[in-house]
């Protein structure tokens, strides 16, 4: 029988691993907890609607990439009997699971009236994103991400350029704590609603006039999303699309001013960061600012950390208040990637504070028990079986932990124990009642 694999591009993610995880996690809560954000959880799977509204039908998101359960899969689903008890309208339903997280917390910002209270909401996320791409290194279908979102009536300063700067100031902060080196910011302004509709028509007036010289992807993008023919990559079109009609050079005067004072403020507090003309980004929501943090360590061709931007139709286009917003998706996979390639390979797994070694069955229970107290008081603790030999149990101790102590018949009616520490060689006497305070140092 063939054995069962984990999914293309899924994954599992193991400890030593899991541990950088937590670190790049516990490092996004603290940095954004300063900047007063609050966690929302958002479900994973989300009416398909949502999707196809909020991130737009012509995306390659939408049109490509989602895992969508269809009102038609019921039927085999009925035939085979496995429907009994369902609901009328869970049948009638399409359901996606979610390919990003932005368009599900706007959803719950509408349906909770969270504009009701007059505040600027900042909410962040973290957690699976589900996308049918091609796997590669760096690229998953099912990846992680860690992402905020700042949203809120005009009224609360949800479209000052301030909100803007502070973002990107804090994903500075956040990398810079987390130790990234290298990390690039590009900014770039794709304008307001208004100024959309005057620069894809020029858009495509010129590329009526070149589309025919590009890539067959360019050619179709340029009918049906003439926007993402700036993303291309194709070594070939570039200095055909290099010379396309800048948006710069179409933002209307309110729009100018927007990005001239991010800029301003981001110069202001030192944040450095490169203009790019073409960074449209590829999902239909983005107004005005756009942004993407990039790394070249280890990541290869996928070497986008992180992306975002303003949003400021969004919640009207999923039929909520006016609520502008701006926010970003950082993609924790790749996040990792790059602290491992900058620690010049995996992780080694950390150690525990000690080796517990019952010497003899009959000292089992005494060590659960002695175990059982250095735990709750805070140590990590690995117990070993009074069935090993003296000698495999110091081999043991010596790849798990950082300190060994014996357990025999003499020790557990003596109270007075003996600490070794590998690293050191040194032996320590302690009686039972300070061992904890004696493990509990580095
Ligand atoms: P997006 O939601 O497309 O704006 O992407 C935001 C960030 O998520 C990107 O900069 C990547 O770091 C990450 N990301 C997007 N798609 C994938 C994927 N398929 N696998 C891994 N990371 C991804």
């Amino acid at each position: 029988m063939n054995t069962l694999k984990a999914v293309r591009g899924t994954r599992d993610l193991l400890p030593p691993e899991t541990e950088l995880w937590h670190h790049v996690e516990a490092t996004a809560r603290r940095v954004f907890a300063r900047y007063n954000f609050g966690e929302i959880r958002t479900p994973i799977f989300e009416d398909t609607l949502l999707f196809a509204r909020g991130v737009g039908e012509e995306t390659d998101i939408v049109s490509k990439e989602m895992y969508t359960f269809t009102p038609a899969d019921d039927v085999g689903r009925e035939a085979r009997g496995q429907d009994r008890g369902r609901a009328a309208s869970d049948k009638a339903q399409s359901l996606t699971l979610r390919p990003e997280n932005t368009a599900g917390v706007v959803r719950a910002y509408i349906e909770h009236k969270l504009g009701e209270t007059g505040l600027l909401q900042k909410l962040y996320y973290m957690g699976p994103q589900f996308r049918r791409e091609r796997p590669q290194k760096g690229r998953y279908r099912q990846f992680f991400q860690i992402g905020a979102e700042v949203i809120g009536p005009p009224s609360a300063g949800s479209e000052s350029p301030l909100r803007d700067a502070e973002v990107l100031e804090m994903l500075a902060s956040f990398l810079d704590e987390l130790g990234v080196t290298g990390w690039r910011l590009a900014i770039n302004s794709v304008g307001s609603a208004a100024d959309r509709p005057r620069y894809l028509a020029a858009l495509r007036e010129a590329l009526a006039a070149v589309a025919g010289s590009l890539c067959g992807d360019c050619q179709h993008r340029a009918h049906t999303n003439p926007l993402r023919v700036l993303d291309c990559k194709v070594p070939a079109d570039q200095p055909v699309i290099d010379a396309l009609p800048k948006i710069a050079d179409y933002l209307d005067d309110a729009s100018r001013a927007h990005f001239a004072a991010v800029c301003a403020a981001l110069d202001r507090c030192g944040v450095r960061y490169e203009l790019n003309a073409r960074l449209v980004r590829g999902i239909d929501y983005y107004t005005r600012t756009t942004f993407e943090f990039t790394h070249d360590a280890g990541l290869g061709t996928q070497n986008a950390l992180l992306g975002g931007g303003r949003y400021d139709g969004l919640s009207e286009m999923l039929g909520g208040p006016r609520a502008p917003g701006i926010g970003f998706a950082i993609g924790a996979d790749r996040l990792v990637l790059t602290l491992q390639s900058q620690a010049g390979g995996a992780a080694a797994p950390s150690k525990a504070d000690v080796f517990l070694a019952p010497v003899g069955e009959a000292q089992n229970p005494a060590a659960l028990v002695l175990a059982r107290e250095l735990r709750r008081s805070g140590l990590r603790v690995e117990l070993g079986d009074g069935s090993f030999r003296v000698k495999k149990s110091f081999e043991l101790a010596d790849k798990l932990a950082r300190r060994i102590v014996l357990l025999g018949e003499d020790e557990v009616a003596s109270g007075m124990l003996t600490v070794k520490n590998f690293a050191t060689g040194e032996q320590q006497k302690v009686v039972r009642g300070e061992l904890a305070t004696a493990l509990s140092g580095a």
